[in-house]
Parts: structure tokens; sequence; C-alpha cells
């Protein structure tokens, strides 16, 4: 019998030339840092691909200097139109080096080629061409006719959308006329080392955008240093707390954009087939290391059991492995950290319960992998139900009434997305109206563009990224210039 396998289809790593080490980029400059050096892995192989400067509180100084002194000297003065130009350079040569971000950021994350290449780069280039437009407009956005910036904003971003996340806080920042102070995460500095390249290549001035790679110490003395005038943090509601905590009193301002639990909502009525490749998008999309990951499945008690059986024909389908291969379609978990922890709430699910189910899948011998995961059976006490797994597990719940999904789907300390799928438009919004959630995405998942604001309720987090209102957190309005 002939069958019809995917042929290995690796992507070249030859566009990329991977240094052996890194130093921080401060005022402009690759400087060395004064904190020592750890190791960068491919959590696909566990290989080392480069040594990553550790920011010192010293280092995170010199960056707040760097920051200060453009934020005075230029970026701060320059007009919309002319900072616009700039924001329009970065995100061509963005597109430029296309294919080189997707192949790092695959290596350093774990990501799947295709996901990297299709969603996370093109994303991130967008998000510099949509503030470019903005930059040089901001007297109609509506924060009054003449906003000003905010100053130096200390930034720190997680590591399951390295570059994206990046172009998030760096793209309105810039636009709005402020400078940054960016760390990325400990396992996924390199794009954000890539970046910095790119901001030399476009002749960027000094100092606008800083590097400072490290882990959480750094991150901590970036979030306390006192001169810096705004913090935006995307992370873990732990650390989201923490930050919190530390600028409470003082003048900064905080967003935050922290953990969620997003249910995604099928009624008897939606389209099965298209729904099951939404909660496929939903969850598995980047080894469900998402933030707004549609991880808790409510289904219309109907029709459960068809959904389920749909739903496992098409998760024993995904191919899961090299994420340098383009036909793979779940990769590596980010590090050995995150392993343990899907591990952990995966088994806390069993014992509580829950029916687990995957597929059979070979996996590789090295590197930190786990099989797409479906549990069914769950309550909404298990603790699967209520705390973020943040890997490829989906939890299935039953509704029989849209008040009683409504009350399933708000019921935990999360807010961030929710899906809904129906063939009825009225229910859509009569959903929409009462889900506590910052986006809600009607029968789809995932969609991400940057007119587009995106944040959350309760404790995941508040302010907005994207869109006019993310511009909010980065301008003052009636401020003496
Ligand atoms: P963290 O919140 O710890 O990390 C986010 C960023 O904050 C990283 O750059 C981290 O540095 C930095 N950081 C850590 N501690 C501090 C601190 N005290 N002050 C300032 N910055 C700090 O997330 P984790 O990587 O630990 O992931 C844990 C869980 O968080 C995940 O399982 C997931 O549930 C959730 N998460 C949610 C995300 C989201 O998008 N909402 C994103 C990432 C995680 P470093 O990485 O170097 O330690």
């Amino acid at each position: 019998m002939p069958t019809f396998d995917y042929a290995p289809a690796p992507e070249s790593r030859a566009v990329v030339d991977l240094r052996p080490s890194y130093g921080l980029f401060v005022g402009g400059r690759f400087v060395a840092g004064t904190g020592g050096s750890f190791p960068t892995v491919d959590p696909a192989t566990e290989q080392v691909l480069a040594q990553v400067s550790e920011a010192s509180p010293a280092d995170v100084d010199r960056a707040v200097t760097a920051a200060r002194a453009a934020y005075r000297g230029v970026w701060g003065r320059m007009s919309g139109r002319d900072r616009g130009k700039y924001l329009f350079r970065i995100a061509r040569l963005m597109q430029e080096r296309s294919r080189e971000l997707a192949v790092v950021e695959t290596l350093d994350n774990g990501k799947p080629i295709k996901e990297s290449r299709d969603v996370d780069i093109p994303l991130a280039a967008a998000h510099f061409f949509y503030h470019a437009g903005w930059a040089d407009k901001l007297g109609y956005a509506g924060y009054g006719p003449d906003p000003r910036p905010v100053g130096v904003v200390g930034q720190v971003i997680p590591w399951n959308f390295p570059l994206l996340m990046l172009a998030w806080k760096i793209a309105p920042a810039l636009a709005c006329g402020n400078t940054v102070v960016l760390k990325p995460a400990e396992t996924t500095p390199l794009t954000a080392l890539v970046f910095a390249q790119i901001c030399q290549q476009a002749d960027l001035p000094s100092g606008v955008v800083n590097i400072v790679t490290g882990a959480g110490p750094t991150g901590r003395a970036l979030v306390e240093h006192p001169d810096v005038d705004k913090v935006a943090f995307t992370g873990s509601t732990e650390v989201g707390r923490l930050i919190a905590r530390a600028v409470a009193g003082t003048r900064k301002r905080a967003t935050l954009e922290l953990g969620g639990k997003a249910a995604n909502i099928v009624f008897d009525d939606a389209p099965l087939d298209e729904t099951v490749e939404g909660i496929v998008n939903g969850i598995y999309f980047n080894q469900g290391h998402v933030c707004c990951a549609g991880s808790r499945l409510l289904v219309q008690e109907s029709i459960h059991d068809e959904l389920v059986r749909r739903l496992q024909r098409r998760l024993a389908r995904i191919r899961v492995g090299d994420p340098m291969d383009k036909n793979t379609d779940l990769g590596a978990i980010n590090s050995a950290v995150q392993l343990e922890r899907v591990r952990a709430l995966s088994a806390a699910g069993e014992a509580e319960g829950a029916q687990r189910w995957s597929p059979p899948t070979t996996l590789p011998d090295r590197g930190y992998w786990f099989p797409p995961t479906m549990f069914t059976g769950v309550a909404q006490t298990h603790r699967i139900a209520q705390e973020e797994i943040f890997g490829p597990v989906l939890s299935v719940l039953t509704f029989r009434t849209p008040a009683e999904a409504v009350a399933k789907a708000n019921n935990t300390p999360y807010g961030l997305s929710a899906g809904v799928w129906t063939e009825k438009g009225s229910r859509i919004l009569w959903m929409a109206d009462r889900l506590r959630a910052g986006v809600v995405w009607a029968n789809t998942f995932n969609q991400f563009d940057p007119t587009s604001p995106f944040g959350g309720y309760k404790e995941s987090g508040y302010g907005r990224e994207g869109g006019r209102h993310g511009l909010a957190g980065y301008l003052t309005t009636g401020a003496a210039w």
C-alpha cells in the first residue's frame, strides 16, 4: 500500500549567522555587560546557540541613562513625521531580513518555522508599519490636540512570541516619542539582538532603543530604576503582581498584559469541521504558549461526543517534531522548566479525575516535548480548568444553556479572550456583551491585527496594546513641555 507521508522539508540555517556571544545593546552599540553571561539553547535539541550577557543593575542604569539622553537630546524633540520615517525604515528592514528572523526565532524558541515565518515576523513588521503611520497623526488620536510622550519606558517581555512582543512594545513607544530599554526573556533573547542590529542598520539615533538581556533580576532592576517613567510588562500574573507592587506609590505608569484561561464556546448549531480547525488553532498553535489560548473548550452537551470524536481524529494528524521542518505543526516546549509545569498540571488533571487523551505520537529523544493532549470530563473546580497551563493541553467542559456558558466562561480569575462558535449573529452579540474578556472572537480564534486593541480584565492585567487605544499608555495629555 503506498502511503502519503510527508517527506522532510527542513528550512536552511545558512541564512543565519549567529555569533558565539552577544553583548548588551546600549547607546546604539553592542557593549560588554558586567554581570556575567548565560547560554541560550535550542529547545528542540538542547544545543547551545550562543552565550548572552546578563545585565547587572549597573548595566541597566547605563541603558536607562542612554535612553534618557536620547529622549532629551533627539527623540523627544523630533517631529512625528521624522520619527515615522525611522519606523517605516525599521519595518522594511524587518521584512528584508524576515527569513533570517524567522529561523532565529524558531531555533531559540522551538516554535514551528511555518508559524514564525507566516505569523510572528509578518505581524511584527506590521506593528511597525501601523505605528509609523500614527507618528505624525497623534493629534488626531483622541488624546488632545498635542499629546506628549511619557519619557523613558522600561519594557519586559516573555518568551512565547519574542519578536512579536518586542514589536508590540517598541513600535507604539517610539511612534509616540518615547525611548525604551527592553529586556527580552532569558530563554529567547536572540531575535531582540538581531533587532538591535536592525536599529543600527536603520541609523536610529543612539539610545532610542536599548536591549538588556538577562533573567528575572535584570527585569526587576529595570522596573525599579528610579528614572524609568513607565513600565510595560507582558508575562505571568505572578510577576505582574510584583511589578504592580514595585511601581505603586511611585510616579511611574504601568501597563500589564498577563495570563489567561480563555473559554472557546461551541453551540450546537456551529459548523463542526470549521470549529474543529478553530479549536486546534486556539490551543495547539505555538504549543499552547499563548496567553489568549482557547484552553477551556465549553461544548453544548448535545454535541459533546460528536465534537470530541472529530477533534480526536484531527489531533491524530498533528505533526509533532523538528520545528525547522516546514511541515511541522507542533514544535518543542520552550524550556525544561515550562515542560515540567505542563507535565505537573496534566498530572494534576488526571489525579483530580479528568480523562486524559493524546494521539499515538513519537517524540524526539532530545529536547523538550509534549504531545497534543485533551482532557474530557473536566469540572470547574479542577486545576486544569482554573490555572494557565501554557502548553498544548485542552480541557473540555460542557454546558446546556447560553446563560450557563457565560457563567462558566467567566468563572476564572482571568479575562483576556474568548471564542464563540454559532451560526446565529444575535447569539454572538448576546454572548460578547456578557463575556468578561478583552477580546471575543466569533467563529474564529487567535486573530491578531495591529489596528485592534488587545488586553485583559481582572487578573489578565490592565491597559491595552494595539490600535488607537494602545497609544494611550505611551502619551500624556495636557502636560507642559
Ligand atoms: P514570567 O512572568 O516570569 O516572565 C516574563 C518576563 O518577566 C521575563 O522576561 C522574565 O525574565 C521577567 N521577570 C521575571 N521575574 C521578574 C521580576 N521580578 N521583575 C521583572 N521582570 C521579571 O513568566 P515565566 O517565563 O516564568 O512563565 C511562567 C508562566 O507565566 C507560564 O507558565 C505562563 O502561564 C505564564 N506566562 C504568560 C505569558 C503571557 O503572555 N501572558 C507569557 C509568559 C508566561 P526571565 O524570562 O528572564 O526570567
